[in-house]
């Protein structure tokens, strides 16, 4: 399977390089930086030992190198238009960037199933994670009071993450709608009480040392649950992408969260 991965130089594409290399189905056919130099190809080799491509044009790099799948993980500010450049050209997109609005998931969506290319965005690609949206979608049927706090490293670029909307999402779908709180709440300070998702509050931290971590609390009459989960490393991820890379060939539209493919 030719795979080509957006964004390699960052934290999480560097991981998704060493995962293409590892498995043996997989071949690394070139990878996209916005400014590709002689210093980005010395990195590269210095790390895989191999003569891959750098390629700063995406639409080049697929022309040229016809990849059936590309990975991208680079910035909220760029992967819808490299998501559609992808799914357009008629290749598998495995996206993990986070701050898609539903608008533009939809509109992807539809140009999926329009050109019958199997895609993933999904804002968290560690299993755990995923298994902890689905026991608080679970709990939020029981438990309608919950609150979110999401903790990042401080490079991070959207808040809440992508991780949190799809949590409150997902427990939107399971909840009745309330809003939680007093009526006469006050912030004295402005964001004192987070995002505001349905009636649910997000919270967001940054914090150097994080990698990406949330909890899902949830109150009601003498009793809470907390549920919690820790990415400490960007290794956690690589499995949900590896799949996403092969699980993808099996469908003909985009497929939103890793749940779906699980
Ligand atoms: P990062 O270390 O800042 O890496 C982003 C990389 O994208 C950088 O190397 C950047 O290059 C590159 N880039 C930016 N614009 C580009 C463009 N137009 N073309 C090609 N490359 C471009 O960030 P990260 O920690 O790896 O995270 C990347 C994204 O993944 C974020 O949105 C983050 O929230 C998300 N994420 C998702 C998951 C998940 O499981 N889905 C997990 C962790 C993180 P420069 O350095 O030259 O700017």
């Amino acid at each position: 399977m030719k795979v080509a991965v957006s964004g390699f130089k960052g934290k999480m594409g560097h991981e998704v390089v060493k995962t293409v290399l590892r498995e043996k189905d997989m071949e690394l056919v070139a990878v996209l930086d916005k400014k590709p130099d002689e210093k980005n190809i010395n990195e590269l080799v210095e790390f895989n030992q191999l003569d891959v491509p750098v390629y700063r044009e995406l639409t080049d790099l697929i022309k040229e190198k016809k990849p059936e799948c590309v990975v991208d993980f680079t910035e909220p500010s760029v992967a819808y238009s490299h998501a559609k450049t992808i799914i357009e050209a008629g290749v598998r997109a495995v996206i993990g960037t986070t701050g898609f609005k539903p608008e533009q998931i939809e509109e992807l969506s539809a140009l999926s199933s329009q050109k019958k290319i199997g895609s993933l965005i999904a804002p968290n690609f560690a299993v755990g994670a995923v298994l902890m949206m689905q026991f608080a979608e679970k709990a939020a049927k029981y438990f309608p009071n919950v609150e979110i706090i999401e903790l990042h490293h401080d490079n991070k670029l959207d808040a809440p993450s992508g991780t949190a909307i799809k949590t409150a999402e997902m427990m939107a779908k399971a909840r009745e709608a309330i809003n939680q709180g007093a009526k006469e709440e006050q912030e004295t300070i402005q964001g004192a009480r987070g995002a505001e998702y349905e009636g649910m509050r997000i919270h967001s931290v940054r914090l150097p040392g994080l990698v990406a971590h949330q909890e899902v609390i949830f109150g009601a009459e003498g009793q809470g649950l907390t549920l919690r989960h820790d990415s400490y490393d960007r290794l956690s991820f690589m499995s949900g992408v590896a799949l996403a890379i092969r699980e993808t060939a099996n469908y003909e539209t985009l497929v939103y969260g890793l749940e779906n493919i699980l």
